[in-house]
């Protein structure tokens, strides 16, 4: 990647608070974000992502494996906070505590019976 590209990555990318950068992604024109191609006898890998299916969204370069597994772990973590936050918003009791097994001693959703 030139510098001017890595210059233009760099502003179009926002920094978590631990200080790693995370990089806008798009999804590969070339497997259309599946990360394989169609072969005559079996999918192969997809040159132009790597088998990623992700691809620097300002550039449209694929990234080295590293660097889209910290991408990809940022992201993941990311998620799993928010989901807890969302979680923690929730109403204590109600339904939800059954399909989480909290309420019901016999199985999940055991205790939620609908007649269907
Ligand atoms: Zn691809």
């Amino acid at each position: 990647m030139s510098d001017s590209k890595a210059a233009d990555v760099t502003a179009m990318c926002h920094v978590n608070p631990r200080g790693a950068r995370i990089v806008s992604l798009g999804r590969c024109e070339i497997c259309q974000g599946r990360g394989f191609v169609d072969g005559v006898f079996r999918d192969w890998p997809c040159a132009a992502c790597d088998g990623a299916g992700l691809v620097v969204k300002e550039t449209g370069e694929k990234m080295e494996s590293t660097a889209m597994i910290e991408q990809l772990r940022l992201r993941l973590n990311g998620a799993l906070a928010q989901n807890d936050a969302l979680r923690r918003m929730l109403p204590d009791g109600g339904p939800s505590d059954d399909y989480l097994g909290m309420t019901n001693k016999h199985h999940i959703g055991g205790g939620n019976w609908t007649g269907d």
